[in-house]
């Protein structure tokens, strides 16, 4: 297929085609976006997945036009996805707009790709994990993927992406209330933005309490102790800390066989969570009783979509 070609040669505009045709519901573009992602599948995985998160304002696309630029000025190639938790409603993506990072969209080493506009949660990430595999075979180096933090959203990120980072402000001594423990306890990096101007010393202070408080966390199954960082995404500061904080991380985790594995469990993890949505509850149960999605479980980690697996069904 001409358009797996191009899009492996890493043309930028085959790519976009190429997630218009994995989002498509026409049914006559699903058989060409499987067979699509079917040929990507063999050159993805290379990549960092990186899971973005925080409350509008916070400074998401500041913070990855800032980031996405240092990425790039090291010779990688940068990916930006979003995941918009409330495109089933508006039907319309604020997330990962170009216009929000026009510096960085101009860069011929990145791509920048809204959220896929409608759909529950879980049909647009199963999306934007396709479009994962479409940018890793493109051969991206980082993708980013954004959520807003409200809701389902993060974990739903938390559970697409290698390494997951919470950007949050200081606040006026109330640093550690507004936001939930349970999204605290997904994040791997913790970073203070908007360390500028007469902020530097609230950001810092806001840094050490939330160093104090992840102690009281139960630790993190993979060995790794979440980093709190404080970074100006307007100002350009900090920003190079937390791609070495990215780096280590990936390193660490590749060596200790981590990475593979957890990319296993998040395999399995949408597995479940698509044949539930897909075939409904009751089904779902059957087939567990069965047997049948443990066999299908074997599939998945040798490297099977889970549409094809579905077809099997
Ligand atoms: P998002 O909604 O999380 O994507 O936030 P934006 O990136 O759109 O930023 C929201 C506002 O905060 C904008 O006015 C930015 O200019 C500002 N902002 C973002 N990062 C910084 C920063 O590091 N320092 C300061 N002072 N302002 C920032």
């Amino acid at each position: 297929m001409e358009l797996a070609q191009d899009i492996i040669k890493g043309n930028r505009t085959a790519l976009g085609k190429g997630i218009t045709l994995l989002e498509s519901t026409l049914p006559e573009h699903e058989k060409i976006a499987q067979e699509l992602l079917k040929l990507c599948l063999p050159n993805s995985g290379k990549s960092i997945r990186v899971g973005i998160t925080g409350v509008p304002g916070v400074g998401k696309s500041t913070f990855i036009e800032s980031f996405g630029k240092l990425v790039t000025s090291h010779g990688k190639k940068v990916a930006v996805l979003a995941i918009d938790p409330t495109s089933e409603q508006t039907q319309g993506s604020i997330l990962g707009d170009k216009s929000r990072m026009h510096e960085l969209a101009a860069n011929k080493n990145a791509f920048i790709r809204p959220s896929p506009t409608s759909g529950t949660l879980g049909g647009v990430a199963n999306k934007t994990r396709d479009s994962i595999i479409l940018c890793e075979a493109a051969g991206y180096d980082i993708i980013l993927i954004e959520t807003v933090g409200v809701g389902q959203s993060e974990t739903t990120v938390s559970n697409i992406s290698d390494f997951f980072l919470l950007l949050m402000l200081s606040g006026a001594g109330d640093e550690l209330q507004g936001i939930k423990r349970g999204i605290m306890e997904l994040a791997d990096g913790l970073i203070i933005n908007k360390a500028d101007g007469n902020n530097i010393t609230n950001a810092k202070n806001a840094a050490l309490a939330y160093k104090r408080a992840l102690h009281l966390f139960p630790r993190m199954e993979n060995g790794w102790t979440p980093k709190v960082s404080v970074c100006s995404a307007i100002e350009n500061t900090g920003i190079n800390k937390i791609w070495d904080m990215i780096n280590n991380y990936d390193s660490q985790m590749k060596s200790s066989d981590w990475k593979s594995e957890n990319r296993k469990k998040q395999n399995i993890y949408w597995l479940h969570h698509t044949v539930k949505e897909e075939l409904g509850n009751k089904k779902y149960k059957l087939l567990l009783s069965k047997g049948k999605l443990k066999a299908l479980e074997k599939e998945i980690t040798k490297g099977k979509t889970i549409y094809h697996l579905l077809a099997s069904l």
